[in-house]
């Protein structure tokens, strides 16, 4: 449905910001893209509309080439969803959501009836909300306002840059079941950007991990679990789940070290929950790196750095 032919994009600075990508998304799909910050996502989103040009190759939409397409066509077909809410502070939400069904001349009955079956869907009642400004709705509910807006016409894809990265992880959670319950009721295109592997995870029928301007993985979840094709996938799947390194919480062993049989040993490379797991059982677990304890655990220091990720990053 959306397809990737060795596209390039090169900005006028001299950055290349995608290499050549080559891939294509299916029909109905929830597909991720997700990878470190600059390694390509939002510019290979944005190419799909059109925001931004691409320097070479093709992108193509139920096989017409994007350049083919009058380009307000195009973006009335696409929904989009930004990750700071972007909603008009003067308008009402009724109206916030009516915007691309108007530019499409929809008759005035038709969106009063699409305004309250989007409404429904994600659980504000109508009545209630309607006529409410923006302003008088929570950061979550805001951003739930941003979803449907983007779904109000009925396009066939949605892209979607880090929506729910702004929010308190309550509300992140509940708008990802949302999306879920929407995707499974609508089966729209759906791209997805986010550096959140845990979402990406929950979330995507595929996955595609990108590294400067170029993709490393293509998969489904499980792909991506059970068969990460390298050490960068591996480490983005690990660690990243809790976007927190495993290093952080080894503390040197004490010279005296009578203590060192008989307790847990680990590698490294020991993704952080399991990690977490033996320190349900062990005080304390040794850290080996190439066949040398390199350093340990103590379950009082993990919860301490655990506590306050939590306190900071939610
Ligand atoms: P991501 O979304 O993965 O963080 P981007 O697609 O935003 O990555 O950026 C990819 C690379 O392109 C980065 O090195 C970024 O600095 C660069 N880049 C993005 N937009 C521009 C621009 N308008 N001009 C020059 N360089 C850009």
């Amino acid at each position: 449905m959306i397809r990737f032919e060795q596209v390039m994009k090169q900005f006028p600075n001299g950055t290349f910001a995608v290499k050549s990508l080559d891939f294509e998304i299916k029909k109905g799909e929830f597909f991720v893209l997700i990878g470190p910050s600059g390694s390509g996502k939002t510019t290979t989103l944005k190419m799909i509309n059109r925001l931004i040009e691409l320097s070479k190759g093709w992108v193509r939409i139920n096989g017409k080439k994007i350049s083919d397409y009058d380009i307000n066509e195009l973006r009335w077909n696409i929904g989009y969803v930004l990750q700071q809410i972007a909603l008009f502070p003067h308008m009402t939400i009724a109206e916030n959501i009516a915007v691309v069904p108007e530019l499409v001349n929809w008759d005035k009955e038709k969106i009063g009836a699409r305004v309250e079956e989007l409404l429904n869907m994600v659980g504000l009642d109508p009545k209630e909300y309607r006529n409410r400004r923006p302003s008088e709705l929570s950061g979550g509910q805001q951003q739930r306002i941003g979803v449907i807006r983007a779904l109000a016409a009925d396009p066939e894809i949605i892209l979607m840059d880090e929506p729910f990265s702004a929010l308190d992880p309550f509300s992140r959670e509940k708008l990802q079941d949302d999306m879920l319950e929407i995707q499974r009721k609508l089966k729209k295109t759906i791209v997805f950007v986010t550096h959140d592997m845990q979402e990406a995870l929950k979330l995507g029928d595929r996955i595609c991990l990108m590294k400067d301007g170029e993709i490393v993985q293509v998969g489904t979840p499980h792909e991506f679990l059970s068969n990460p094709v390298n050490d960068f996938v591996r480490d983005f799947v690990g660690s990243r789940k809790l976007s927190i390194n495993l290093k952080e919480f080894i503390i040197p062993v004490p010279a005296e070290g009578g203590f060192l049989s008989g307790t847990k040993h680990i590698s490294l490379s020991t993704p952080l929950d399991e990690v977490i797991e033996y320190l349900a059982s062990f005080e304390q677990i040794f850290v080996e790196d190439n066949g040398k304890t390199i350093g340990m655990i103590r379950r009082q220091q993990a919860l301490k750095i655990l506590s306050q990720y939590v306190k900071e990053r939610g």
